[in-house]
């Protein structure tokens, strides 16, 4: 890969210094299984500063706090769909992790690679979603949270400047009893780009009424999206197979709303209504 100028700090402060004094334009690495993948085409990093934050231990944390599980930037999707934590509180996100690439895409890539890339088929993001994450950006020394939602503009795009780094991610903590799931449609069983993910965050009381619900699609929409009408759907009902379609139908109804009527719409709304009355009917217990 040809670059102005090669980095690699060995601390979270080294880093943000380098951002700091690189002339021009800087590109962050980690994983590089985008980044280098892009390199092939043209030069397009040529004229930069790569700052190769790979294994900063900063980020390579994951640590429970509060209400929250913070996962660090440079966490692999191994590490997460391996995490005794996120397994039991954040399940979605190992599973979903767990369908990234291959083994050696997921031993080697990290979540914040996966947001910061923005592309509309990233495993993470309906997980994510789900889960109400919030990224944690260090721009030379400021550090500010922001919904995931509002990171990502568009397929591809972020709102980041170059400067920006993504040091951690915050995840909400599921209560005990919480149910997740993560499906995800592609091509072929094992190393597939997502044509569509759906990720389902449930939770009934005692006498089974939903205390809360999310359910979105991935690899849909132009941006990572959460819908309240249709979360609230469920919320304090015993659902019926009457609650289940009306969900399918809703969250279906939101695939030509939002991305318009592409080719892939044709079977992206049924799958999607098949999929989440499956789903819903599993995860409830065939109600
Ligand atoms: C063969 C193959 C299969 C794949 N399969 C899948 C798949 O099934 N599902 C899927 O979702 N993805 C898949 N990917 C894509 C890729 O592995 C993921 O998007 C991965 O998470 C990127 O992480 P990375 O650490 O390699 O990022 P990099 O390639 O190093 O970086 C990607 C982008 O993110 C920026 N960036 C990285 N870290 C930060 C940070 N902390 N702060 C700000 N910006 C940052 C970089 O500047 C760059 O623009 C696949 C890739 C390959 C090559």
């Amino acid at each position: 890969m040809e670059c102005r100028e090669y980095s690699k700090p060995t601390t979270l402060q080294e880093a943000i210094d380098a951002l700091k004094t690189a002339e021009d334009g800087v590109k962050l690495l980690a994983g590089g299984t985008d980044l280098l993948v892009n390199a092939r085409e043209g030069h397009p990093y040529r004229e930069l500063t790569i700052v190769d934050i790979y294994g900063l231990p900063e980020l390579c944390r994951i640590e429970e706090m509060d209400g929250w599980i913070a996962i660090g930037a440079g966490v692999t999707h191994t590490q997460i769909e391996q995490s005794a934590l996120i397994r039991e509180k954040a399940g979605v996100l190992a599973d979903a992790c767990r369908t990234v690439g291959s083994p050696q895409i997921r031993n080697h890539s990290t979540i914040g690679g996966n947001i910061a890339n923005a592309s509309p088929a990233a495993d993470s993001l309906a997980a994510l979603s789900v889960l109400e994450a919030e990224v944690e950006v260090n721009r030379l020394g400021e550090v500010r949270r922001v919904p995931l939602g509002d990171i990502i503009e568009k397929p591809y795009r972020t709102t980041l400047s170059d400067r920006d780094l993504i040091t951690r991610i915050f995840v909400k903590k599921a209560d005990a009893g919480t149910q997740f799931h993560f499906y995800k449609l592609g091509r072929r069983k094992a190393l597939a780009i997502s044509r569509m993910t759906i990720a389902t965050l449930l939770k009934r009381d005692g006498s089974g009424k939903v205390e809360r619900f999310h359910m979105t699609m991935g690899a849909t929409f132009p941006k990572p999206m959460l819908f309240e009408d249709v979360d609230n759907m469920l919320i304090g009902k015993r659902p019926t197979a009457k609650d289940i379609q009306a969900v399918a139908d809703a969250l279906s109804a939101k695939i030509p709303l939002i991305a318009g009527i592409r080719p892939s719409t044709a079977y992206k709304q049924p799958v999607c209504k098949k999929m989440v009355e499956r789903i819903l009917s599993e995860l409830l217990g065939g109600q």
